[in-house]
């Protein structure tokens, strides 16, 4: 019989069209949360709303009204989140540091970094109120920089500081919070890099047990980290990641 470990929860994940955020998405509903998706492709969080018995809901994380209506409608429609997952993010260029798009390093923080924060910050007058478990969705690039992805790397360190601060001041009220932080997994974010053989072997090769994640590899630490298993973790930042920031 499959476990309940989170029957008569509201769970909300951004980013939950596709990929890692859907896999965390699908995972939660398996165990018995009422899920809402959040992301910008309106086909997307219907097929996911559809695959789950929940709520999809469309915004684009970097812009914080949006952000907060969207919140506001799962609120009306399951009740307020108290398991919240930030996955929603981007990385859009490869290029030496000092030739890094400017244009494109603003875009991944407004995403990665304002994206994250506005997600809390909307869900937090629920989770302040009933308590709950936040788990940002990081990086290994937060840990250990990594050549060529500037903006993405500064992003997930910020993210990863913005959980830890979050985690001190909702201590008391019952909200727990940490960042996970994945190597290399196989999805729509990473396919055309991990086609290169080259830049697939080198990673490969930076990755003490030699092979990519995979979304079960993520999606597990992070249930344990939301679920009342973790009930004693909080400002936690664990690399999800064959070792590769070691
Ligand atoms: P993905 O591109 O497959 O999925 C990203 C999801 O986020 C999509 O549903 C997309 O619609 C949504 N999204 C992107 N920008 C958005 C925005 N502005 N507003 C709302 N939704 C938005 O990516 P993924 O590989 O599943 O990555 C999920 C998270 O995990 C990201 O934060 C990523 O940085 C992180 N991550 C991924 C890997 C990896 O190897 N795939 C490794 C480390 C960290």
């Amino acid at each position: 019989m499959a476990s309940e470990r989170f029957a008569g929860r509201v769970a909300l994940v951004s980013g939950g069209g596709r990929g890692i955020g859907r896999a965390v998405a699908e995972a939660l509903a398996a165990e018995g949360a009422r899920v809402a998706v959040l992301a910008r492709s309106r086909a997307q969080v219907d097929e996911v709303a559809a695959a789950t018995g929940g709520l999809g809901v469309c915004a684009d994380v970097a812009d914080a009204d949006a952000v907060q209506e969207a919140v506001l409608q799962v609120r009306a429609e399951l009740g307020p989140p108290t398991l919240v997952v930030a996955a929603a993010g981007i990385s859009p260029v490869r290029q030496r540091a000092e030739a890094h798009d400017a244009a494109a390093f603003a875009s991944i923080m407004d995403v990665n970094v304002d994206g994250a924060f506005n997600l809390c910050r909307a869900a937090a007058p629920g989770l302040l109120l009933n308590g709950g478990s936040v788990v940002l969705v990081a990086s290994t690039t937060a840990l250990r920089a990594s050549p060529r992805i500037a903006g993405y790397g500064a992003s997930k360190a910020a993210v990863v500081h913005l959980g830890g601060t979050l985690a001190r001041v909702w201590a008391d009220r019952g909200v727990r919070v940490n960042s996970v932080c994945p190597g290399y997994v196989e999805t729509e974010m990473t396919e055309t890099m991990l086609a290169v053989p080259h830049l697939r072997e080198g990673i490969l090769a930076e990755t003490p047990l030699g092979r990519l994640g995979t979304l079960d590899d993520v999606v597990q630490p992070t249930l344990f980290l939301l679920s009342d298993a973790a009930s004693y973790v909080t400002g936690a930042v664990l690399p999800v990641d064959g070792g590769m920031a070691t």
